[in-house]
């Protein structure tokens, strides 16, 4: 039987990659060592890392007068390293509140400037994103963050902000490299690696140069983009095979056309799951409204919820693992990121649909 992961991460990987790196584990390409015995000073793994940020580079078509930095603490580290970086002398940034991940990014802010919150979510209980129109932002904000998929509430940006020069922050950990961005609108860009990228232990930022080297004297080294970019990444030891990992899934996507054909079959994927959902006159709801759908973590609840255990122990008898809902908000959720395949969607499709049928 072929299982399939929907976990919301660490999450699925490409097949084809777990098996390159299974492959090259005990020797890599005749170096007689492993990825991870290798110095990171080394020429083969800084040759490995230079690929990895040249491939990322290419796929998201990032401009020169960005630095790509391969770090660690995850998205969380960078909730803190955004003001700590970016408020340059200024005393108040503009936050988004769509969910349960913005909540934690202007919690942490709040520790070190005053956080305007220009729009929320919070009075439809997180089911969308706010509209431009009604954003109260701050001509003199340092920086405007917002998280441009909200990975427990299964809320997507499907526009980016005009911030009129303010630079534009987004937490992208669960929708990056998904679908193709102008990365010259944004500031700065994150992402935690274990749901869309690789295995977890990575974070990588994409930030504009302008915007590093202004820390205060008192910031810890480890918390300055600028040592990191002046460093290539490598002050100190990098999570050295997790970019050998991000790199083996960033060849796996230039190989399959690139991020052009990865946002239509993702869209393809999001399409099947949720027209089920919709189509099954209410056995299963999803809560987001349509427009600001995730087209990578897709939330439902039955309607019977005694019949949340059943549903899951029999998803698991047919290979359709890790479907439980966040704690929080409970019900199912479905995350169907890059690496999971078509053929996956369309097993959990057929699954629902006999289920609601047997149940209705
Ligand atoms: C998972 C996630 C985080 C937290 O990532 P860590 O790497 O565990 O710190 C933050 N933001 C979003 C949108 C996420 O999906």
């Amino acid at each position: 039987m072929t299982i399939y992961n929907f976990s919301a991460g660490p999450a699925v990987l490409p097949h084809e990659v777990l098996q390159q790196a299974r492959e090259e584990l005990l020797d890599w390409h005749g170096s007689g060592m492993s990825v991870m015995e290798m110095s990171h000073r080394g020429k083969e793994f800084m040759g490995i890392a230079a690929a990895a940020e040249s491939d990322l580079r290419g796929l998201l078509a990032i401009p020169t007068n960005y630095k790509v930095l391969f770090l660690q603490g995850g998205a969380h580290l960078q909730f803190a390293m955004i003001p700590l970086n970016l408020l340059r002398g200024k005393s108040s940034a503009d936050y988004v509140n769509t969910g349960e991940w913005s909540k934690k990014a202007i919690a942490e802010a709040k520790k070190f400037s005053n956080v305007n919150i220009v729009a929320s979510g919070a009075d439809k209980n997180f089911i969308n994103v706010p509209a431009f129109d009604t954003w109260q932002c701050d001509p003199n904000a340092a920086y405007l963050h917002y998280t441009s998929n909200e990975t427990i509430g299964g809320v997507e940006f499907n526009w980016v902000p005009e911030t009129g020069g303010i630079p534009l922050v987004a937490d992208m950990s669960s929708n990056i490299i998904s679908r193709q961005i102008d990365v010259s609108k944004y500031g700065l860009i994150y992402a935690g690696a274990q749901k869309n990228i690789g295995p977890a232990g990575l974070c990588i930022v994409i930030v504009r140069e302008d915007l590093i080297g202004h820390v205060s004297p008192s910031t810890p080294t480890m918390l300055d983009y600028k040592i990191h970019a002046d460093n290539e990444s490598m002050y100190n030891t990098p999570p050295t095979y997790g970019i050998y990992m991000a790199g083996l899934v960033f060849q796996w996507l230039k190989r399959n056309g690139g991020l052009a054909q990865m946002e239509q079959t993702n869209i393809s994927k999001a399409n099947l799951l949720y027209q089920a959902i919709d189509a099954s006159n209410g056995f299963y709801n999803c809560p987001v409204v349509k427009s600001d759908r995730s087209r990578m973590n897709v939330p439902f609840t039955l309607k019977d919820a005694s019949l949340d255990g059943e549903f899951l122990k029999q998803a698991d008898t047919h290979g359709l693992l890790q479907l439980k809902g966040h704690r929080s908000v409970g019900g199912m959720r479905a995350s169907i990121y890059n690496a999971m395949p078509l053929e996956g969607v369309q097993t959990l499709v057929d699954f629902i649909t006999h289920f609601a049928k047997q149940h209705g």
